[in-house]
């Protein structure tokens, strides 16, 4: 979705904002990280063909810690 082609209808109608959908609070939670739990955005991205949408965390620090802390899937 990243490289703007949504991934269920492969349109190239992808848009993105940051906090683009909200749900209570614009920013989220991110859990397990030890003794802090880091509050941050997200970069949402969009297609506006179909709605499909999918939010990134983009903090570089949190990706690197829920790398070494989450289960690898
Ligand atoms: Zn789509």
């Amino acid at each position: 979705m990243i490289n703007g082609e949504c991934p269920r209808c492969k349109k190239n109608t992808v848009y993105r904002r940051k906090n683009g959908i909200i749900s209570g609070d614009k920013h989220i939670f991110v859990t397990g990280l030890g003794f802090m739990t880091p509050r941050t955005d997200k970069m949402t991205y969009l297609c506006s063909t179909c709605g499909y949408y999918e939010n990134y965390v983009v903090d570089k620090t949190i990706l690197s810690k829920v790398a070494s802390k989450w289960e690898k899937v």
